[in-house]
């Protein structure tokens, strides 16, 4: 047997998709322009279907410090924290972090996929149980099964089902993880944070959001969704990344002080390169505009409001709640393949999102907004939508 033999069936469908027009798995956007604007091939697109939320890559602050912090410090840290070294900008984001959540320890990881499985497989070790929502990423899954723990789904956003598995587990429970995220990204909805705080308070557990897709875009501060419900004081550990809001690449916990231990054990803490200057730099620069500039959130979600109720009004099947993440429900693969198409030579890029990555077999064209989108860019958005409405 072949050593690719057992992927024929993957590379079938790669072959199908590439010879049937434009690849929506491999993407080339050959030029970017802004946070909203880029070009495929010939065509010119506005750009819908990133995580850019406060469309922050562009920002002339952020861009000016990555530069200077290359020139300063060089391309890149080549190590990682524990055997190389941290630089003094890691831990400086670091204190920045934890003074902008208010909690006492941060700690900065390469990517969020490494920040999730790096806390998660540290703690979720082959003596605990996790407890975590169906549609949760797969660096969360990955975090489970890194460290072995009992792993137990519940169904995505069902706190009544939450409570009966963690019922079901008796004295158990009390030291049990319960992971969920803040805004989920392919739906757009959010955790039933107020129920499962109250579970919690009643049963034990610990409780992990990752809010990747609602940092900078939920609460009052910007701190996620936990902060816009109130109960911060309940979750114990706040998972991030810096790809999204933050607009650069790398990703975070913060937490108890008695997390910092988790650093001397935590394998992709210590068995991978930590995040080069520039990127480090981008993220302090970012961080400062989220907290001085709240009106980037009101600017997200007033274009949220206005794509969400323009493709509503043209009756698409959409995600179950207005947010930045505008889901876009397609009957078929087939459907959804050639909506996708149809988009881009309309000068429109979302993503196209098949089963197993998109919940339970639905295909749907995820589209998202950032604030760097103009009014008359959301409508350009809505009109290519409806130019395709049968
Ligand atoms: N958590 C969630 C919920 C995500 O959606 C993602 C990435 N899409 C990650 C973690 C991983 O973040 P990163 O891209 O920084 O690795």
């Amino acid at each position: 047997m072949g050593l690719y033999d057992k992927f024929a069936r993957l590379a079938e469908e790669r072959v199908q998709f590439q010879t049937s027009g434009l690849n929506p798995f491999g993407t080339c956007i050959d030029e970017i322009y802004s946070a909203t604007e880029g070009r495929i091939g010939n065509q010119k697109i506005i750009l819908a279907g990133t995580n850019n939320y406060l469309g922050l890559t562009f920002n002339a602050q952020a861009i000016a410090d990555g530069q200077a912090a290359l020139a300063a410090q060089g391309t890149g840290t080549t190590g990682s924290r524990m055997a190389n070294g941290s630089y003094g900008s890691h831990l400086t984001l670091e204190q920045e972090l934890s003074v902008f959540f208010d909690r006492p320890t941060a700690i900065v990881f390469s990517t969020g996929y490494t920040a999730n499985l790096g806390i998660i497989s540290t703690l979720a070790d082959p003596s605990a149980v996790a407890l975590i929502d169906a549609d949760c990423h797969s660096s969360i899954y990955d975090g489970c099964a890194l460290g072995g723990a009992q792993i137990i789904r519940f169904r995505h956003n069902d706190a009544q089902d939450l409570e009966r598995r963690m019922v079901r587990l008796g004295e158990r429970a009390r030291g049990a993880i319960i992971i969920v995220e803040g805004i989920y990204s392919m739906l757009g909805d959010v955790a039933p944070l107020v129920e499962i705080v109250d579970i919690k308070r009643r049963l034990g557990g610990y409780l992990l959001v990752d809010e990747a897709h609602s940092f900078g875009v939920m609460g009052a501060k910007g701190r996620g969704l936990a902060e816009e419900l109130g109960v911060e004081q309940d979750v114990d550990i706040v998972l991030g990344t810096f790809s999204k809001s933050l607009a650069s690449i790398g990703g975070f916990a913060v937490g108890a002080e008695a997390m910092e231990v988790l650093r001397y054990r935590s394998r992709p803490y210590i068995f991978t390169a930590s995040p080069s200057p520039s990127c480090i730099a981008t993220v302090r620069s970012s961080l400062r505009i989220i907290a001085q500039h709240p009106e980037l959130r009101e600017k997200l979600w007033s274009n949220a409001h206005r794509l969400y109720q323009g493709l509503a009004k043209l009756g698409y099947e959409l995600g179950p709640r207005i947010s930045p993440v505008v889901p876009v429900m397609i009957g078929s693969k087939e459907g959804g393949l050639s909506l996708w198409r149809d988009l881009i030579a309309k000068g429109v890029y979302v993503n196209l999102v098949l089963p197993p990555a998109a919940p339970v077999d639905i295909t749907l064209l995820r589209c998202s907004v950032n604030a760097a989108h103009s009014e008359e860019q959301i409508d350009a958005i809505i009109q290519a939508f409806a130019g395709l409405k049968n």
